[in-house]
């Protein structure tokens, strides 16, 4: 293949147009136009270097932040979800481009075509400058991008009241905590920036309306998403029973369930999307499966933020849609998606301990369903073939066979879910432009990137060093008021993913 920006064709020994529900198409050539798949040619034989390539629809992360600092690189160890959200205070402030395009170009290089990009902001009044600076790395790295616009309001720091939290802690800490508490923007603010920031939008960046959680946001602020929702089409991203204490807030402050009450808002239709739903009960399952709301699991976060498994049984029993999402914390912190895919893949296939759940449903999952949450589009759009935009990921399987004695290309496809990783990646296509060719990002120079955003970060730091002493007592207090019985009550249901 043409190792140009815009190839006009890609040869490859397989095609795997519906990896898993259909067989490989064998050598073939993939004429690419328009940024779409123009045709697939059936080719004798492959050419000499792509004896070993095949052909993937490209994998969608379903749920990220686009954060170009790892949290581990600023500091903010592992550890659960509630104490660890006071450990995001550590990121120093650097120019929102920088911090997007180095996250979205690492993405890429995890395989990533289409990302969920929930919005943490730096400067709460600054989010227009912050978007546009999303927009500009989206485009130049050549993703596409779904920036969730953050919606926010109560509970900051603590679920419930903070008196009772603040009893915790010394005088001194309670002015910063309170001003916390305090939204930075109001609910007509944030829809007139919606608007504001959908007239950024390119082919690579859309926008998306988030409601951060359900805790966090209010009733009047929900509802008025929902109608806004309704009315424009616009999809909705919002995190969902991540946390063992999420699920104990919610059934405290809604007995008759909240996802009924969020359904009576009108808030669970199929332009949602929730992030985690890690504590739903089987009845939660079938609404959001009703409504046709979207899952989007992140197995890694999980289990480096102690948030529990997803309750993957329930999610196949009651036929709930997901895809899967890194949310900035993959396993080992490298952004491969197709690490993060073998992890559901071996809990998946062993619910109930038999196969409810086929190597076709993970790529169903991971390329259509995780692309349909991002782009709104149906889920077959990840299907390659003609017509199809070319959003295409190749592998060279030379690594991955070396030491393989079956020539049968039928168990090909298991061998890259067991063993791929991104250094497999020969290239990523995403609208026909050549995003990562040979394991590295060529629309930018990562490594450039990379550097100016440490240096940047580096000062940031210097000027603004974070306050260790002042982190620690809060999570210090967040856990002294979890034990004392004035938060609510942790629930004891368990989550039986297997
Ligand atoms: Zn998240």
């Amino acid at each position: 293949m043409n190792p140009m920006r815009e190839p006009t064709h890609i040869d490859v020994a397989q095609v795997y147009a519906r990896p898993g529900a259909q067989p490989p198409l064998g050598p073939s050539r993939l004429h690419l136009a328009e940024g779409r798949i123009a045709r697939i040619e059936p080719l004798p034989a492959p050419p000499a270097a792509a004896r070993h390539r095949i052909a993937l629809p490209a994998p969608c992360d379903a749920h990220d932040h686009g954060r170009g600092l790892r949290t581990l690189a600023f500091g903010a160890q592992d550890q659960a979800l509630e104490t660890w959200l006071s450990e995001l205070a550590r990121e120093p402030h650097v120019d929102p481009y920088l911090r997007a395009v180095v996250a979205f170009a690492r993405m890429a290089e995890g395989g990533i075509a289409a990302a969920n990009h929930c919005h943490n902001t730096q400067d709460g009044k600054a989010l227009l400058r912050e978007a546009q600076g999303v927009a500009r790395a989206a485009r130049d790295v050549g993703l596409r991008i779904a920036f969730a616009v953050p919606f926010a309001g109560r509970n900051n720091v603590v679920y419930g009241p903070l008196a009772p939290l603040l009893a915790h802690l010394p005088p001194a800490d309670h002015a910063r905590l309170i001003a916390q508490r305090q939204p930075s923007r109001t609910l007509q603010e944030n829809l007139a920036l919606v608007e504001e920031i959908a007239e950024l939008s390119h082919e690579g960046f859309s926008v998306q309306y988030g409601p951060v959680g359900p805790q966090w946001v209010d009733d009047e602020a929900l509802a008025s998403i929902a109608q806004a929702s309704a009315d424009s089409g616009r999809r909705v991203h919002m995190h969902l029973f991540e946390t063992r204490q999420q699920r104990a807030w919610a059934d405290a402050h809604h007995p008759g369930g909240l996802l009924k009450h969020l359904d009576a808002i009108g808030l669970l239709s199929p332009r949602l999307t929730v992030a985690h739903a890690v504590w739903l009960d089987a009845a939660d399952c079938a609404l959001l499966a009703e409504r046709g709301v979207m899952v989007s699991a992140n197995v890694s976060s999980n289990l480096r933020l102690r948030s529990g498994m997803p309750p993957w049984r329930r999610y196949l029993d009651a036929g709930l849609r997901f895809g899967l999402g890194l949310d900035g914390m993959s396993l080992d912190d490298d952004e491969d998606m197709l690490r993060e895919m073998r992890l559901a893949w071996h809990q998946l296939s062993t619910v109930d301990g038999c196969e409810r759940f086929s190597l076709g449903d993970l790529f169903q999952a991971v390329c259509g369903h995780g692309r349909a949450s991002i782009t709104g589009q149906a889920p077959g759009d990840a299907e390659l073939k003609p017509g199809a935009p070319a959003d295409i990921l190749v592998l060279d399987l030379r690594h991955l066979t070396r030491d393989r004695l079956s020539e049968d290309p039928a168990d090909l496809l298991a061998l890259v879910v067991a063993r791929a990783t991104k250094r497999d990646i020969q290239h990523l296509l995403v609208a026909g432009r050549t995003v990562v060719h040979e394991a590295h990002c060529r629309s930018v120079s990562l490594p450039a990137l990379e550097a100016a955003l440490l240096a940047e970060a580096r000062a940031a730091r210097q000027r603004h060093p974070p306050d260790d002493a002042a982190i620690t007592r809060l999570q210090g207090a967040l856990r002294a008021h979890a034990r004392c019985g004035c938060a609510p009550p942790f629930s004891e249901r368990e989550t039986p993913w297997i």
